[in-house]
């Protein structure tokens, strides 16, 4: 980040100052004199440049110190010392810095670097901005789907601890028998959205914290559509099939849990009742591959990159509940296997997740 632009209209002392500037470290480029300035853009990080340039080029001087706002572009203007007074006028519009002829080596270096650290702040405070602006983003779609996600629960909550306090004598011991559950179900989905919100941001997927265990993935795929059809109210059909050579492997047994069951539990909420979700499992020499596949509403290719991103959800979602943070966790987990994930998916035909993990230290078995 310290290269200099000459635009300087004496070949004799452009050559002396760029012998000067390159040996106290700095990179220095001149364009020839039929060059094209535009093409210089972004490729350097203080541009000194005399009268004749200055008259010539003042447009452009301005236009690109414009381009690169919010980040400080400095021009540093030579002139000789009967200038001073006439060009003073105006010309901090255009300039930053001048420096008067003969250039004293010391102070152009001190100015230099003056004007390089103004660049660098600016460059540091503009990184500042977008970490502060994406975190504002963030913190605005948490507060939107926590008000959604926290605000049914709490509602179905207060409703029946009211229905209790008021009336429970009345009622006989199965209805708040009934009504308890479902105080206990709406607080158990409170907590789990909690849950997913803090192993996002408290740091809890990582490599360190990764627990590899040897894994039969064909029982454990088969126990865990089991479980997941127990679970979902609408009862889909998922129709699971083993694909290839069955090999044992080492596998975080929790993160391909997260991974697995946010990826079917995405299927059947996100598809119609009636339709099935394909779950392919697919061994191969040195990588498995799960492949969730659905007939359902589909993502919209606009949405389709955002996803992986926490509390992010699809346009056309609609009434269906979510958080969007599943997928997050998916990602992350992924990641921590070294494994990919990939979307394929069309609006209204359905929507296919492959995810590809490395098989560690897979032995051959036959099962
Ligand atoms: P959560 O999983 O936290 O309860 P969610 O399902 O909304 O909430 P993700 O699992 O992260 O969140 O998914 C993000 C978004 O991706 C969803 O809101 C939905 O828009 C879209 N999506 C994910 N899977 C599918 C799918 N199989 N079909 C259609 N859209 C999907
Ligand atoms: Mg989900």
């Amino acid at each position: 980040m310290r290269n200099i632009l000459l635009l300087l209209e004496h070949k004799q002392n452009r050559n002396l100052l760029s012998q000067l500037l390159q040996q106290v470290g700095y990179e220095v480029i001149y364009p020839s004199p039929d060059d094209d300035l535009s093409n210089l853009h972004n490729s350097f990080d203080l541009c000194i440049l005399g009268p004749v340039a200055l008259d010539k080029f003042s447009d452009w001087v301005k236009a690109t110190k414009k381009a690169e706002e919010p980040v400080f572009l400095p021009f540093l203007f030579i002139t000789s010392r009967s200038d001073v007074k006439m060009i003073t006028r105006g010309l901090w519009k255009t300039i930053d810095e001048l420096i008067t002829n003969p250039i004293e080596k010391v102070e152009l270096q001190v100015r230099i670097e003056a004007l390089l650290q103004r660049r660098e702040l600016s460059l540091k405070l503009k990184d500042a901005n977008e970490h502060l602006h994406n975190l504002n983003e963030l913190k605005s779609r948490f507060i939107s789907v926590a008000s959604h996600e926290f605000r049914n629960p709490l509602h179905v909550i207060l409703a029946y601890a009211q229905i209790l306090y008021r009336g429970g004598e009345k009622l006989n011991s199965e209805k708040k028998k009934e009504f308890f559950t479902r105080i206990k179900s709406s607080a158990k989905k409170m907590n789990d959205t909690l849950d997913d919100v803090l192993i996002l941001t408290k740091g809890e997927l990582t490599l360190q914290k990764l627990n590899l265990q040897f894994l039969n993935l064909q029982e454990f795929c088969r126990l865990l559509v089991a479980e997941i059809k127990v679970g979902s109210a609408a009862n889909q059909e998922i129709n699971f099939t083993i694909q290839g050579q069955s090999k044992k492997a080492y596998f975080d047994e929790n993160l391909l849990r997260h991974i697995l069951t946010n990826l079917l539990t995405n299927a059947i909420k996100y598809s119609p009742l009636g339709t099935k979700v394909d779950f392919d499992l697919i061994f191969q020499d040195t990588n498995i591959i799960f492949e969730i596949k659905d007939a359902g509403i589909g993502i919209p290719l606009k949405d389709q990159s955002s996803l992986f991103e926490s509390f992010r959800r699809a346009s056309n979602v609609g009434k269906i509940p979510g958080t969007g943070l599943g997928l997050a966790i998916v990602k992350q987990s992924v990641d921590l296997h070294g494994g990919t994930i990939e979307v394929d998916s069309e609006v209204g035909i359905g929507t296919t997740f492959t995810v590809i993990l490395p098989l560690i230290k897979g032995v051959d078995e036959n099962s």
